[in-house]
């Protein structure tokens, strides 16, 4: 940004929060309610971020993959605190979140597939999860517009799906109303410090008026500043180098497709298929994902991406060809070494990282704000996050090794 600069300090917060994503949000949330003076900072408007782009499955049984107990374990504990989550959310807010807690239907395409969902299906049974292998007819009574050629189908009933949208402008109001402020527009450029602690940050926020392109600088203290700035946590340069998560991009798109009539709804829940998965919204509309790729922070939506997710969802549910293509949109997972979330304390005292939660950061809501909030509180986080502790990076060498070296998990052995 160029032009003048003009400089204000603010009073202080118990915490402040860069990234007003679900993450942030939530977090500010939960810790309002609990007494704590907070502030948002995201220079966009919510949503935004990878919360704008998010399918909303909350699947963690459908999503289950091999290798990952301590992620499971994470998922299955965040997908058990969503109903109750969900209604006290809309309650305090009094807006609705699109929850549907529709269960999710994993279907396989040939005999390759079935294969493969074959053991997948072994593994959820020996965890005791609650989920049936349906025959083709049976899952053509569960979901009557899927292709008449596949193998069979895993049914996942407490699988569900929300809105991040809608979520994300649920949990504002629900921040407000607690007393949380939030500020947009409002891009964190700086830390402040008083000798090795960081006690606040840097914002600038570009005058809007005709013919001023002043760049406003307000400095925001607080006790903790909490980073939630998914898939930009990594490059956050103004923290020390070891004191950064070790976050990447991972991009995805989604294309979303609208009913062209009323007419019965073209999926009743969520489905996927190895390749895809179809996330259908309360107003008929199906959102289909997700590519993934490792292309740093570009998020143009390619033909090829669009032609692939059209391609595989047509495989699945070949209605689909009647429905409008009602837009396409890219956007960024905050990927970590291992898979699993980085929160907690982090390697420079005053400093809280909510960050790394890839694939399922919507999933993970309600369980990482309780877990921001009891951290910030002095109070102790749920169990089931123990593994989400930044220090696991402390054992590594490199850029990540905190500045309090501890002995941690190495990812590999977390991810086993
Ligand atoms: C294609 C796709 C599909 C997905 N599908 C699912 C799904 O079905 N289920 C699921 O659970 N998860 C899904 N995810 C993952 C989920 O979207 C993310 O894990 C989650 O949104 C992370 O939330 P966040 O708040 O950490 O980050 P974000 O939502 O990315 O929010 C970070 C915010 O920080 C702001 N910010 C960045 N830098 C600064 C700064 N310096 N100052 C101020 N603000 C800043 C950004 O503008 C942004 O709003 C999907 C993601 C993608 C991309």
């Amino acid at each position: 940004m160029s032009g003048k600069r003009s400089s204000h300090s603010d009073e202080g917060f118990d915490a402040v929060f860069v990234g007003g994503g679900v993450i942030g949000l939530a977090g500010a949330w939960r810790a309002a309610q609990g007494g704590a003076r907070v502030c948002v900072l995201e220079r966009a408007e919510p949503p935004a971020g990878a919360t704008n782009v998010a399918a909303g499955m909350l699947a963690p049984v459908g999503e289950l993959s091999f290798g990952e107990p301590e992620l499971l374990k994470m998922m299955l504990a965040a997908g058990q605190l969503w109903p109750e989550f969900v209604a006290e959310l809309e309650a305090a807010s009094g807006e609705r979140t699109g929850h549907l807690p529709t269960g999710a239907l994993v279907v396989a395409l040939d005999r390759d597939e079935a294969g493969e969902l074959r053991r997948r299906h072994e593994l959820q049974q020996e965890l005791g999860l609650e989920t049936e292998w349906l025959t083709p007819t049976r899952c053509r009574e569960v979901e009557p517009g899927l292709t008449t050629s596949f193998v069979g189908g895993v049914m996942a009933p407490g699988d569900a799906s929300v809105d991040p949208r809608r979520l994300a402008l649920a949990l504002v109001a629900a921040l407000r109303a607690a007393g949380g402020e939030l500020r947009t527009g409002t891009e964190v450029v700086d830390g402040l410090w008083d000798g090795g602690r960081l006690v606040g940050v840097r914002t600038a926020s570009a005058e809007t008026r005709p013919g001023d392109d002043s760049v406003r600088t307000l400095d925001v203290h607080a006790d903790a500043v909490v980073l939630c700035n998914g898939a930009w946590s990594g490059q956050t340069t103004w923290l020390p180098e070891e004191a950064r998560p070790p976050v990447r991009p991972v991009k995805g798109e989604v294309i979303e497709l609208r009913p062209r009539e009323d007419g019965p709804p073209i999926a009743n829940g969520n489905i996927a298929s190895e390749r895809i998965y179809l996330v259908p919204r309360e107003d008929g509309r199906l959102v289909v994902g997700a590519t993934q790729e490792e292309r740093g922070f570009d998020t143009t939506v390619t033909a090829g991406g669009v032609h692939e997710l059209l391609r595989e969802a047509y495989r699945v549910l070949p209605d689909i060809a009647e429905m409008e293509l009602a837009g396409t949109i890219a956007g960024l997972r905050p990927g970590s070494p291992d898979n699993l979330p980085i929160v907690g304390r982090g390697a420079v005292e005053g400093l809280v990282l909510a960050t790394g939660h890839f694939r399922n950061g919507i999933l993970h809501t309600p369980l990482t704000a309780e877990t921001v909030a009891a951290i910030l509180a002095g109070t102790e986080p749920p169990p089931a996050m123990a593994g989400a502790d930044p220090a696991r990076f402390a054992a590594n060498p490199g850029p990540f090794v905190a500045q309090e070296a501890t002995k941690g998990t190495s990812p590999a052995e977390a991810a086993r």
